[in-house]
């Protein structure tokens, strides 16, 4: 019972685990490690296993590696590998160490001779559908390996030719002597070598068979001492194996394998193969385009590794899958960028204003707050004059209920300058709006005595259409949406981009530069295609607005 309110009172299970390990002695220090396959880009998934692995570490004055896991010869990139050390830097971690698991292969081929001398590892000629098929099932036990009793020398004679490049992909395999009847199917004597003719990245051709990953893992979780071996759920029924590898062989202070759930992301698939898929196919525009989940695409989103952390955070460790939703992650980057960045004025769609009594050729400026949340961010200078441009979003011919913008003959206020009526609707030959005739009164300047005397009920941004600069933004929309049967699907249209006008002060912006669009959103100047001439913006994330027009 006490164990279970101890559980309820964090959101970290493992951290409880751990405060026990420590307080029994059990070990005496904590060692984690982050082990990618670098065969793809990270995710927001390995976000939260690196956020974990390196937080635990943090919290007990521990350490935690970075390690390829590279047991598998596929082909390995440097671009993976470059892109996992910056994701995991940006998002404000540091190794201990930066290893690479193939630099334990000879360590782990020692293992395998060591398994064979003690009668618990024999190399076996059936292939793999035999294999398949002597391992039952759930309900069945398998039968055992006509190959299973061959004496330690023959195993060892063999294990040595298989080394030596004598027999061909899966003529012969090395597999642990464990139980065919075992309840847990990875238990009835599993595969832990293979042969693969295959170069690999690292050591190239010396070798030809290679460790399967339930053996080399906690193989390379003891070699480097770590304490906690922390895993997504779907290796639970691998962990007797884990623990069976590590006992067989002897190891003092073995690690401890923990599992914990893998986040799920509403409209996200998480899947490398996938996400790979959408690259080489290009339905995107890179693993860094900003509508995927990697963290690459996240930071050129304009996602904080602040708001990642506080995310991860947030969700908790659980040992039960769920399904997290994506909102939640878009309510960590407003919260975190609510305090950080300007507001700028910019015009989406916009309509053209003519103040028909304001002075023909006068400009005057007018003072606007940088930041309704942080009153010490002050504020700056925008030009005002008889021309302006307003969102379309912010006019109705014909207003729907409740709706306080701008209508004809409704005053609002627009923000910092002047209370403005709408009189006249002007249009062109197909109907469609070319310019409102409005007025102004001059007495109602924002930040001038008697300003507010009466009330007016909406309030509105503009920029100036003399000096206002076109920007490009791009507003996304999920990348996956649930079909009828809620599976993810591709969203056929995941980005709008739009032209817009800016108020002057946006030619300042710099790449990845943040900014809060005034009513829109929040947007960081694209890293990549953002320079002098070209202003090209990724929406964030919206704000929640309290009503949205038709
Ligand atoms: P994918 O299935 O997306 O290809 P993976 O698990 O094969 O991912 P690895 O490079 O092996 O990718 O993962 C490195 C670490 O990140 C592993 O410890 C893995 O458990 C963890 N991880 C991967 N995806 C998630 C996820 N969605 N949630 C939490 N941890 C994850
Ligand atoms: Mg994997």
């Amino acid at each position: 019972m006490a164990e279970i309110k101890e559980m309820e009172n964090s959101n970290n299970f493992i951290h409880n685990i751990i405060d026990r390990d420590l307080e029994s002695g059990k070990v005496q220090s904590v060692y984690t490690r982050f082990p990618p396959e670098p065969n793809g880009y990270l995710h927001i998934g390995h976000a939260k296993s690196i956020c974990l692995n390196f937080t635990t570490a943090q919290k007990y004055g521990g350490k935690c590696n970075l390690r390829y896991d590279d047991t598998n010869p596929v082909k390995e990139d440097v671009e993976y590998v470059d892109a996992i050390e910056s994701d995991v830097k940006w998002l404000g971690f540091s190794w201990d160490k930066r290893l690479w698991a193939s630099e334990y292969f000879d360590r782990m081929y020692e293992c395998a001779v060591a398994l064979i001398k003690k009668g618990k590892a024999f190399v076996c000629d059936l292939n793999a559908d035999q294999i398949r098929e002597f391992r039952g099932t759930l309900k069945e036990p398998g039968k055992e390996s006509p190959y299973r009793n061959r004496s330690i020398e023959e195993n060892l004679a063999l294990f040595e030719e298989m080394k030596a490049g004598r027999y061909a992909d899966g003529e012969k395999v090395l597999r642990a002597k464990i139980d065919m009847a075992s309840p847990n199917i990875n238990m009835r004597d599993p595969v832990i070598y293979r042969i693969a003719h295959t170069s690999h990245h690292n050591t190239g051709d010396r070798w030809c068979i290679y460790p399967m990953y339930d053996f080399a893992h906690p193989i390379e979780d003891a070699i480097e001492g770590i304490t906690h071996s922390i895993c997504t759920l779907e290796f639970e029924d691998h962990r007797p194996l884990y623990d069976w590898v590590l006992q067989e062989l002897e190891w003092p202070n073995p690690p401890q394998q923990i599992e914990f759930a893998r986040l799920n992301l509403t409209n996200t698939v998480m899947s490398k193969r996938y996400l790979k898929a959408l690259v080489d196919d290009g339905v995107v525009d890179g693993w860094d385009d900003p509508r995927m989940p990697t963290v690459a695409g996240l930071r050129r989103r304009g996602y904080t590794p602040e708001a990642i952390r506080d995310f991860c955070e947030r969700i908790g460790v659980a040992k039960a899958n769920s399904t997290v939703e994506i909102s939640l992650l878009e309510h960590c980057i407003r919260e975190d960028l609510k305090a950080k960045v300007e507001s700028r004025n910019v015009i989406e769609d916009p309509i053209k204003v003519v103040i028909t009594n304001y002075p023909e050729g006068q400009t005057e400026e007018c003072e606007i707050e940088n930041s309704r949340e942080v009153p010490e961010k002050g504020s700056r200078k925008v030009t005002f004059s008889r021309e302006l441009y307003i969102d379309g979003a912010d006019f109705m011919e014909v207003p729907a209920k409740k709706y306080f913008r701008l209508y004809p003959g409704n005053e609002v206020r627009f923000k910092g300058a002047y209370f403005i009526t709408c009189n006249e609707v002007i249009k062109n030959g197909d109907g469609s709006i070319r310019e409102l005739l409005c007025t102004y009164d001059p007495d109602t300047k924002s930040g001038t005595p008697g300003a507010d005397s009466r009330k007016v009920k909406g309030t509105i941004h503009w920029v100036n259409a003399e000096d206002a600069v076109e920007i490009e933004v791009r507003n996304y929309s999920y990348l996956m949406i649930p079909d009828e049967d809620g599976n993810n699907v591709l969203n056929d249209s995941s980005v709008e981009i739009k032209k817009c006008y800016a108020e002057k002060s946006i030619t300042d912006a710099q790449p990845g530069e943040r900014f809060q669009f005034f009513r829109h959103g929040y947007y960081i100047a694209d890293s990549e295609l953002t320079t002098e001439d070209r202003k090209v913006f990724n929406r964030i994330v919206d704000l929640k607005s309290s009503y949205k027009p038709k």
